[in-house]
């Protein structure tokens, strides 16, 4: 069984809105979408109060709906319990009733408690509350009993605020008689490592609105094992966001350069390269979708002759904005002579180049040989182009939902180490194959990590890329690259 637990969203979307103690308010619900995309293999989702920020806030019921709403999206069942900060109980329990109840699932009950808060955020639990637990867990005697707060039961952190509920003691107590053998809070936003008194062990879940911005995924079998997870990138290296798209994207939904800097900052990447589909500044959405550009770079002129080509305001609004941080990218095609979708007059300022085969004449789109044929031929002609790195090598293949055909892999590693290029991991719609990046790592060529961001919420995810390698046993320091 497990069990994922996230708590003290703390959301806010009214913009400008913040408070001190970095709480990144504005990014309660966004972390929340990112934690629950992550962990889709969970029994039971856990959220420990906080939800909202300030019940103050005109908006506050309206962002307590849409975090619910998140909960809903996952498809798995899930327990909210109302914090200190949330909105008030009668509304809370209007929107939220259906996940505030006690959940029987295998051998567990999972049991929520809402207790009393006072004006000075001192808490309590009323009387009633543990005689009607008492009699639930004496209806359910077979089976194991995790309790759920928001406030702290254990340890007792004498701290200067009030983390703790007042009958503590009794609650332990109570806990104690009826088998309760995990009890799981949230609020103390740091959060603690699991400590057990009289064999309860307790959990106490960090905010995931601060800084390193973790939460639990707890595995109960006969032992409790609980990992703490971070959507912060740890890591003893570099890493680079080599691979972000922005607001010229024609297929961007929310992804722009300044929220896209914001979170690559605040998640500990150590720079982010703003790449933009080149094709996309020179041609119409209709044209570039359609393949127009496979033609030849005359039809690149004409978007820039008729002016319907945005190259030059891409240009002119992301370069100022490089620094140490931020490099300006593109990501080009290839015509049928084997020339980028980038025109030599344009190449000025752009640091990195990032080739990507998404489409080849129909010609060879006949038989899986010509396939074969033709997206080795792309990817050469990129090669040859001098870019730094292949974007998401063989998804082609999978796009067109076809296997890779036998071979292609090795070719590839052999163009790219011919041409001195980086190989990009990249999981955007896309799952790269652990062979192809094994046989890169044998032979010298270096692996670059692309969010290929299309929206917000996918920039600086690296969770994903980082496993992936330790799944390989690769040396970060070794086979990651870092830049020029
Ligand atoms: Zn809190
Ligand atoms: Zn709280
Ligand atoms: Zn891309």
């Amino acid at each position: 069984m497990k069990v994922l637990c996230i708590s003290d969203l703390h959301y806010v979307s009214k913009k400008g809105y913040e408070v001190d103690f970095g709480r990144k308010c504005s990014y309660g619900l966004e972390f929340l979408k990112r934690v629950l995309n992550r962990e889709k293999e969970v029994d039971l989702i856990i959220g420990g109060g906080d939800f909202i920020d300030d019940v103050n806030i005109s908006s506050s019921i309206d962002d307590f709906r849409k975090i619910k709403e998140e909960f809903e999206n996952a498809g798995i069942p899930f327990i909210l319990v109302r914090g200190n900060h949330d909105i008030e109980e009668e509304k809370f329990f209007e929107i939220a009733e259906n996940y505030t109840k006690p959940v029987i699932l295998g051998d567990y009950i999972f049991y929520p408690f809402h207790d009393e808060y006072r004006e000075d955020n001192t808490c309590f639990r009323k009387k009633e509350e543990l005689e009607k637990f008492e009699k639930f867990c004496k209806e359910n005697s077979d089976k194991k009993v995790v309790a759920i707060q928001h406030y702290l039961i254990y340890p007792d952190l004498k701290l200067g605020y009030p983390f703790n509920i007042e009958n503590e003691n009794e609650i332990l107590e109570c806990y104690k008689k009826n088998r309760v053998f995990l009890s799981i809070s949230g609020h103390y936003h740091p959060g603690l490592p699991m400590m057990v008194w009289e064999n309860i062990h307790f959990a106490v879940v960090p905010a995931i609105v601060e800084k390193e911005f973790s939460y639990f995924v707890i595995e109960l079998d006969d032992e409790i094992k609980i990992e703490r997870k971070n959507l912060s990138v740890i890591s003893s290296v570099p890493i680079f966001d080599f691979h972000c798209h922005t607001e010229f994207a024609y297929c961007g939904k929310d992804v722009n350069a300044e929220g896209n800097i914001e979170r690559a900052f605040l998640l500990g990447l150590s720079g982010i390269v703003l790449t933009e589909h080149a094709g996309q500044l020179y041609l119409s959405s209709e044209d570039y979708w359609s393949g127009k550009f496979l033609e030849g770079v005359e039809v690149l002129k004409k978007g820039k002759e008729e002016k319907t080509a945005r190259i030059r305001e891409f240009k002119k609004s992301l370069l100022p904005l490089k620094n140490e941080f931020v490099r300006i990218g593109l990501e080009v095609e290839c015509d049928k002579k084997g020339n980028i979708t980038l025109l030599e007059e344009d190449k000025d300022g752009i640091d990195y180049l990032i080739g990507a085969v998404h489409i080849i004449p129909d010609e060879f789109m006949v038989s899986k040989e010509k396939m074969k044929e033709g997206f080795l031929k792309f990817t050469e002609f990129l090669c040859k182009n001098n870019i730094d790195i292949l974007a998401h090598p063989l998804r082609f293949f999978r796009r067109n939902k076809t296997e890779v055909p036998e071979g292609v892999a090795k070719d590839v590693v052999k163009i790219l180490k011919d041409y001195n290029v980086v190989a990009e991991l990249n999981f955007h719609t896309n799952q790269p194959d652990p062979e192809f990046f094994s046989m890169c790592m044998e032979e010298g060529i270096k692996i670059s990590f692309g969010s290929d961001a299309h929206n917000l919420g996918e920039v600086g995810e690296f969770s994903p890329h980082i496993e992936f390698l330790n799944n390989l046993k690769a040396d970060l320091k070794e086979v990651l690259y870092f830049g020029k």
